[in-house]
């Protein structure tokens, strides 16, 4: 039985060991933190990605703490609904037709209860990756704190400032927005204020663009914040914005506000002899469509059923493919939504909104159009 080292518990590494630990390796994680991460980040599970999970045999878990979200709105901010799109016309695509609201921090702990179930697993918290080298037949992954691992092949999913990338010396090429995102939760009932929501809506304005995103335990509101301002006074004034999507008349409830950097870059290889790169070590983009954590889990689970074939071609196939998807389809979805909620060109814009209205009042339209939002289309032939 080959082992594996898997370099990050976020949740591709967690799905790359569950995928590998399923298939018959024995798996060790290799995490530097002293516990999964409490952060909430992702929160929307694509079609094809419940699909995977639920074939790795945690898909009821993770519905069971989601919530159901067949529809995604398109909004302006003066006009109000533009476009409401309904995920049922995948219904002969997916057996899962609809979104799943859920943070990234409910799925890493579902991940790890099976993984601690399965023989041949094994986690080390508090391993801080900093040294990867390399055989012709195995890897040696060594820790900030002296301690060493083997494996036969080792899978770097330790997020964007990877080490394990860094350590083979493949470079993250790229860009970083000028702008950086701003998302607050709010412990408030947004559908009582604003007519026609979805659990997921994009929010079309020059100025204020923003996203309105329900998750299980909050309604979450994306803002875009000028890089040059210090991050207390954006907080300080970040009551007087949400006031600009609803006034309810006194302060906005704020559970908590966090402040990203956001970035589009893509390793310029995903696999260096027996390290391969999944997730956000090999891929980041803006989080506008959800596209970042989706990708990674299906990067995870190409790479587990190529290392299941025991052929070194299918491995450098599976590497290659999924570089070319991130390259082709996320950075370019990613970045032509940021570019689309922000376009400030009058008529580029009633152009786009008409467009939309059109694809949502017509099925076969719809049908296409949500075939590449859900990622579908970016990962088998889809029948026209
Ligand atoms: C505001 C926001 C909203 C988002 N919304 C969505 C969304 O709705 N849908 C979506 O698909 N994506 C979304 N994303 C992106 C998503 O959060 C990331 O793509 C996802 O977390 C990537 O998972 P990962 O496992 O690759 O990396 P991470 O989640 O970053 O996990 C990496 C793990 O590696 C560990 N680690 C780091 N360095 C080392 C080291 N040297 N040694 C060992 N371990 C190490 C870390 O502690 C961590 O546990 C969003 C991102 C942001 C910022």
């Amino acid at each position: 039985m080959n082992h594996i080292l898997v370099a990050g518990a976020g949740p591709v590494g967690l799905t790359a060991a569950l995928a590998l630990a399923r298939r018959g390796f024995a798996v060790t994680v290799l995490e530097s933190g002293d516990d999964l991460a409490a952060e909430s980040r992702a929160s929307t599970f694509h079609p094809p990605t419940l699909e995977m999970l639920d074939d790795l045999g945690v898909g009821d878990e993770l519905h069971e703490r989601g919530l159901l979200s067949p529809t995604f709105a398109y909004r302006d901010r003066t006009e109000g609904l533009v476009a409401m799109l309904d995920l049922a016309v995948l219904g002969d695509d997916t057996r899962f037709p609809y979104r799943l609201q859920c943070e990234q921090s409910k799925l890493t702990p579902i991940l790890l209860a099976h993984l601690r179930e399965m023989p041949g697993f094994a986690i080390e918290f508090g391993f801080h990756v900093t040294g990867v080298g390399q055989k012709e037949d195995g890897v040696i992954v060594t820790a900030a704190d002296g301690r060493a691992e083997t494996g036969d092949w080792l899978i770097g999913a330790d997020g964007a400032h990877s080490a394990t990338r860094r350590a083979t010396g493949v470079t993250f090429d790229g860009i970083t927005y000028p702008e950086r995102f701003l998302v607050a939760s709010v412990d408030e009932e947004l559908t009582g204020w604003l007519d026609d929501l979805a659990s997921v809506n994009y929010v079309f304005d020059p100025v204020e663009w923003c996203v309105l995103l329900r998750t299980p335990d909050h309604w979450r509101v994306l803002l875009p914040t000028p890089v040059e301002t210090p991050d207390e006074q954006e907080f300080a004034r970040l009551d007087s914005r949400l006031r600009g999507v609803h006034d309810p008349g006194r302060p906005w409830r704020v559970a908590h506000a966090s402040m990203y950097r956001v970035h589009q870059r893509v390793a310029t290889s995903f696999r260096t002899g027996r390290v391969l790169l999944a997730g956000d070590a090999a891929h980041v983009n803006n989080p506008l469509g959800g596209l970042g954590m989706n990708s990674g889990i299906h990067d995870a689970v190409a790479y587990a059923t190529a290392l299941a074939t025991g052929d070194d071609a299918t491995v450098w196939a599976a590497t290659t493919d999924r570089r070319r998807i991130a390259l082709e389809y996320v950075q370019s979805v990613s970045h032509q939504n940021y570019e689309r909620l922000r376009a400030t060109d009058p008529d580029a814009r009633a152009a786009h909104l008409d467009g939309l209205r059109a694809t949502a009042a017509d099925p076969a339209l719809a049908r296409q159009s949500l075939l590449r939002s859900s990622m579908i289309a970016s990962l088998r032939p889809v029948p026209a």
